[in-house]
C-alpha cells in the first residue's frame, strides 16, 4: 500500500496503528506536537521519537503533502505558492501580510465545479477534492515560512469549499483543535458562492467559524451572468440560510462584492446592496475586482470610492478590502492557470 498521509487518519485509527505496531500509545502526543506545534516536514525530524517508530512511520506515512514549485514574495510581503501534490495536481495559497495579522488563504479543490465566469481557478471545472491534509498543510507552510503561528485563515482559493465540506470540517477541525494547529474558530472565515444545503449544514454544526458570501451581484437575472446554472441557488434562498446560520451560530455574515466596472458598480446597485445587507444585518466587504478575465475590470478609484460612500450613507457596514500582492497575481487560480498555459500573461493587469 502507497504511504497514506498521516494527517488524514482520526486518532482512533493512528492509535490502533501504534498499538498494532507495539509502539506505546503516549507517542500519539509526541506526533501531534511535531506535526502541528513544530510543522515539521518529515518524520526523521522527530527526533525524541524511538528510531524503530520513525522507521515504521516512514514506510507507512508521509508527513507532509506539498511540494512548492514555485514562491512569489511581493513587496508588500505577501508570498503565494504554487504546490504540487503527490499525485501531479497543483493548487495555490497566498500568505497575505500586514503588520498586525498574518493571514493564509487556503485552497480546498483543485480547480472548482461552480465555473464563475470571472475567476480563473474555474476554467477548468473540477479536477478533484482536497484531502484534510492537503488542505492543513497549506497552514503549516504558512506557518513555517513566518516561524509563528498565523493569526487567521480565509478559505477563499481555489475550489468551493462547501462542495467539499467532510474534508473541510475534518482540516478545520484540525486547524482549530486545540492539541492541533490550535487557531481560534472566531479566526476562519468560510466563503462560498452561495451553496445553499452547506450552509445550512455548517449553521447545525454551530461552530465560530466566520461565513462570507461571494454576492457580486443583486437579482437572480445579475447572478445568472457570472454563475453558471448547475451550483447556482436562488438569492432568496442564500439569503434565508444566511440568516439561519446567524441565528445558530450568533456569527454576522459578510457579503463579498468584487466590484466590476459597467457590471455591478451602479448608484442603483449601491442601494439595492446596502438595503440587503441591513436586513441581513451583515457586513460588506468590498473588492476592486482583480483583474484575471479580459470580459471584466475594476472600476477607477473614483469610482469605488463613490460605491463605498453611497453605502455608508444608506447605514451599511463596509470595509473597502486594499489589493494586495497584485504584482504577484494573487487572485485564485492566476498562477496555476499561468503553469498551465504558459501563454497566459505575467502581469494580470494586462490580462
Ligand atoms: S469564484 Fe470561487 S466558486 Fe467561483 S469558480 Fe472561482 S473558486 Fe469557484
Amino acid at each position: 500500500m502507497p504511504p497514506r498521509l498521516i494527517k488524514n487518519l482520526p486518532e482512533s485509527e493512528l492509535t490502533a496503528w501504534l498499538q498494532a505496531g507495539g509502539h506505546a500509545v503516549f507517542r500519539l502526543k509526541q506526533i501531534r506536537q511535531w506535526l502541528y506545534g513544530r510543522w515539521v516536514l518529515r518524520f526523521a525530524e522527530m527526533t525524541n521519537l524511538p528510531a524503530a517508530l520513525r522507521q515504521a512511520l516512514v514506510a507507512d506515512f508521509l508527513a507532509f503533502s506539498l511540494d512548492p514549485v514555485e514562491t512569489q514574495e511581493a513587496d508588500d510581503g505577501t508570498v503565494k505558492w504554487l504546490f504540487r501534490l503527490a499525485d501531479g495536481e497543483s493548487i495555490e495559497t497566498v500568505l497575505i501580510h500586514a503588520p498586525e495579522r498574518q493571514t493564509v488563504c487556503i485552497s480546498t479543490q483543485v480547480g472548482c465545479p461552480v465555473r464563475c465566469t470571472f475567476c480563473a481557478s474555474g476554467r477548468d471545472g473540477l479536477i478533484r477534492n482536497l484531502e484534510p491534509a492537503e488542505i492543513v498543510d497549506q497552514v503549516i507552510a504558512a506557518c513555517r515560512h513566518r516561524q509563528q503561528r498565523v493569526d487567521n485563515i480565509v478559505v477563499m482559493g481555489m475550489g468551493e469549499p462547501l462542495l467539499n465540506l467532510d474534508n473541510l470540517v475534518a482540516a478545520l477541525d484540525l486547524i482549530c483543535g486545540a492539541e492541533h494547529l490550535g487557531i481560534g474558530a472566531r479566526h476562519i472565515t468560510i466563503s462560498t458562492s452561495g451553496i445553499v444545503p452547506g450552509i445550512r449544514y455548517l449553521a447545525e454544526l454551530r461552530r465560530q467559524w466566520h461565513l462570507a458570501i461571494s454576492l457580486h451581484a443583486l437579482t437572480d437575472e445579475q447572478r445568472g451572468r457570472l454563475i453558471p446554472p448547475h451550483h447556482r441557488y436562488p438569492l432568496a434562498e442564500i439569503l434565508d440560510a444566511c440568516r439561519y446560520y446567524r441565528d445558530c451560530t450568533g456569527r454576522i455574515v459578510t457579503l463579498e462584492y468584487a466590484l466590476m466596472a459597467g457590471d455591478n458598480d451602479s448608484d442603483a446597485d449601491a442601494t439595492e446592496l446596502a438595503t440587503l445587507a441591513r436586513h441581513l444585518d451583515a457586513k460588506v466587504n468590498l473588492i476592486p475586482y482583480n483583474a484575471v478575465v479580459q470580459h471584466y475590470r475594476a472600476p477607477d478609484e473614483r469610482r469605488v470610492r463613490a460605491f463605498e460612500e453611497r453605502l455608508r450613507s444608506l447605514g451599511a457596514k463596509v470595509t473597502l478590502r486594499q489589493r494586495k500582492g497584485d504584482r504577484i497575481q494573487a487572485a485564485c487560480g492566476q498562477l496555476r492557470r499561468r503553469r498551465l498555459d504558459p501563454a497566459q500573461p505575467a502581469d494580470p493587469a494586462s490580462d
